[in-house]
């Protein structure tokens, strides 16, 4: 046998191998917590590229409809699961065909199939049974075990009691006021953003507690780690005033940063240069537009390069991508600092993003669910199914246990099937016995067909070309287009918290680090639900990750994410977790092993929506942006979600959902 790799310190001989256990066993990886899938996700993963044609994953029996099915309360690997997408990676591979059985006729006959039960295909049927009616027959079809796609509730118990957080999309907020429809939507669900935000405002607990945001500079990156408290807490607001140049001087003097570095932070935060002089506002808003925020703080503002590491990972969390790749223009609307002393006139310009330029106007209002926008999802599945989610108001909605073997009974006119992947749809002409769509999906071990009047496809649009493979050629391409973005939402349970308030933090933000930001929970209260209020008591941490890679065009660092996060085992994100809130929390007393009961981690590999980024993308004439080509109608198939709007926000999904339903039933 060949022995382990041995490293040498000095004279001294180290066991990696055995290294690497001792370091295991400190992190508490063999502890016993509520954490792991039976199936680890890279070895489903690397399966799905070689997954014989026909050799479906098995699922006895129909699962929503089992004792005790709950799926919010899974931990391990969420997000895209293991079992949700092999059948479709098959389908793209094109082994999905070779070996097919045949499919099993089923006797239902639909109105209208919807194809993804995120929130715009749940907003679809509810448009159309709106349009036509309480007795339209509609069929929602899911590949996953629950619905509300990136509306994804994270439920845990923790010391016996409830703790919720967003998997995926988390709030109600938009770079634009919702539309008529998606505000009325919401309106009839229950939901006023405007007065629930004042009713149930996010209450000052962490500031009274004297917790603020904090860096942590990983060693990695930084030299060393280090934990700096006190980063000024509008960091990301563009016209702060100057009185916060003692914040930024007091934080900048415990960072392991050369006087160089400190002193460029400084004047990119506080200073009031302008850096682009004798031009218009207009004249320098092109010119931002057309630069990266990385070459406006090199070649601009001329910083010195080592601030580049404090900074790039500012734009992940909106576009998945770091400053290397994000316009300086859209950056300054977003609130990134080096622009105060501009005089960029407030509003949006020519070659902007749709989130840049929607924001530089305001905005839309923000509310936020303790599970995030998961509550809109299981408040339309309430509207179309009463019985199968119990109570009355968007409040108790928070607390409302899903009966999910209700969601697919024969004698009710909606019925939301979980766990099928949908592989064809198909217009039947009159010619071939009926104006009618054929749907084909694939559920447990076996293959099903089924008609509806339509369909709409409120499913990823990248997969739309593999389920309609007789779409126009033009039309499949611009779908392909639309690469969407990977992430990764981490729903960690702690014991308590008394490392972060011992070291004054609630957020921290780690600019070089595996995770980008960790954060103890918002602690929001509505209806019954109560978020702990003490550190003695059990809390959750929601940590992010954006596998970007810098330097490439944003698309191919989606794509190359994307397969990052198709490889990474559920272990390798656990080791991740432990040792990053480990390395920020050591002087607080945080010890892993003890302190960690739970982890959920949601890998989202098709997350946000794609949204055009003036960089990369050509200006398309009017309805000639490939999401314009790719949303065509095809017969009696119409074609929703987000996607169709080429961007990442719950009122788009609304209003794609509405557009959708509206082509099919005009037509
Ligand atoms: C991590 C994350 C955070 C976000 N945060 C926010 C936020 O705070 N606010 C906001 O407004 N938006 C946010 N978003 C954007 C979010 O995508 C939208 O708000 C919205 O939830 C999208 O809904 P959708 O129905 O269009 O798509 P999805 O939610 O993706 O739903 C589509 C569904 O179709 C299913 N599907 C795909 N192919 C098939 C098939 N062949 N057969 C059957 N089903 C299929 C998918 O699995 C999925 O469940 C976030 C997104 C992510 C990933």
């Amino acid at each position: 046998m060949t022995p382990p790799p041995r490293q040498f310190h000095g004279s001294q001989p180290v066991d990696v191998e055995s290294n690497a256990a001792a370091r295991d066993r400190e992190l508490g990886m063999d502890r016993e917590i509520t954490r792991r899938d039976f199936l680890n996700g890279a070895a489903m993963a690397i399966g799905a590229t070689s997954l014989p044609a026909g050799a479906f994953i098995q699922f006895p029996g129909e699962p929503q409809n089992r004792a005790g099915y709950n799926p919010p309360a899974s931990t391990g690997l969420r997000g895209s699961h293991s079992g949700s997408f092999e059948i479709a990676h098959a389908l793209r591979d094109g082994t999905f065909w070779e070996t097919a059985r045949k499919p099993a006729q089923l006797d239902e006959h639909y109105d209208l199939i919807v194809v993804g039960g995120g929130i715009s295909g749940l907003a679809a049927a509810y448009f159309f049974r709106e349009r036509t009616g309480q007795n339209a027959r509609i069929l929602i079809l899911e590949n996953h075990d629950d619905f509300g796609g990136h509306a994804k509730r994270n439920e845990f118990h923790l010391g016996g009691k409830l703790q919720l957080l967003n998997g995926g999309t988390m709030l109600i907020d938009s770079p634009t006021p919702y539309s008529q429809q998606a505000a009325s939507l919401i309106a009839k669900l229950g939901i006023d953003p405007v007065a629930f935000a004042k009713k149930y405002p996010l209450p000052a607990l962490y500031s009274s507690l004297g917790l603020g945001s904090a860096i942590f500079f990983d060693k990695q990156t930084f030299g060393e780690d280090r934990l700096v408290a006190g980063a000024p807490a509008d960091w990301g607001e563009s016209d702060r005033p100057a009185t916060k140049e003692s914040q930024w001087k007091q934080f900048l003097q415990s960072a392991p940063l050369s006087d160089a570095i400190k002193k460029d932070i400084l004047r990119i935060e506080t200073g009031s240069a302008d850096y682009l002089p004798g031009l218009t506002s207009a004249e320098k808003k092109d010119r931002l537009s057309r630069l990266s925020y990385k070459d406006f703080l090199l070649n601009i503002v001329k910083a010195d390069p080592g601030v580049i590491a404090f900074y790039q990972t500012r734009t992940n969390g909106e576009w998945g991508v770091g400053i290397d790749a994000e316009p300086a223009l859209d950056c300054w609307a977003l609130g990134l600092s080096g622009f105060q002393g501009m005089k960029l006139d407030p509003g949006p310009a020519m070659r902007m993003s749709y989130s840049a330029g929607g924001y530089s106007t305001g905005g839309s209002p923000r509310f936020h669910f303790p599970d995030g926008n998961a509550s809109i999802a299981r408040l339309l599945v309430r509207e179309l199914l009463p019985d199968a989610v119990p109570g009355r108001s968007a409040e108790d909605i928070v607390t409302a246990r899903v009966a999910y073997d209700r969601l697919d009974l024969p004698e009710r006119q909606v019925r939301v099937r979980l766990n099928s992947t949908v592989v064809r749809v198909q217009n039947v002409t009159a010619k071939e016995g009926g104006n009618a769509v054929l749907v084909g999906y694939v559920s447990g071990d076996k293959l099903y067909e089924v008609r509806a009047a339509g369909c709409v496809l409120a499913c990823w649009n990248m997969t739309i070309p593999y389920l309609c493979p007789d779409l126009p050629q033009k039309q499949k391409e611009a779908l392909h287009y639309l690469v969407k973005v990977p992430l990764v939402y981490a729903s960690v349970g702690l014991r308590n918290w008394h490392a972060f308030h011992k070291l004054g933090v609630h957020t921290i933000q780690s600019p070089g680090a595996y995770w980008d930001s960790t954060a103890l929970n918002w602690p929001i209260d509505i209806g019954d639900y109560k978020s702990p209020r003490s550190p003695e008591l059990p809390i959750l941490v929601h940590m992010s990750r954006t596998p970007c890679k810098p330097g490439l065009p944003a698309r191919e660092q989606h794509k190359a994410g994307r397969l990052e996060l198709l490889i990474t085992s559920f272990e390798t994100f656990e080791r991740a977790i432990r040792d990053q809130i480990a390395r920020c929390l050591t002087a607080g007393g945080f010890d892993p092993a003890r302190d960690i009961e739970a982890i959920t981690v949601n890998r989202w590999p098709h997350g946000y929506g794609y949204e055009y980024n003036p960089l990369f993308d050509p200006e398309w004439p009017r309805g000639e942006a490939p999401h314009e080509i790719g949303r065509k109608p095809h017969g009696r198939i119409t074609i929703a979600n987000s996607d169709s709007g080429a961007t990442a926000y719950t009122d788009v999904a609304i209003d794609q959902a509405f557009r959708a339903v509206s082509e099919l039933l005009d037509a």
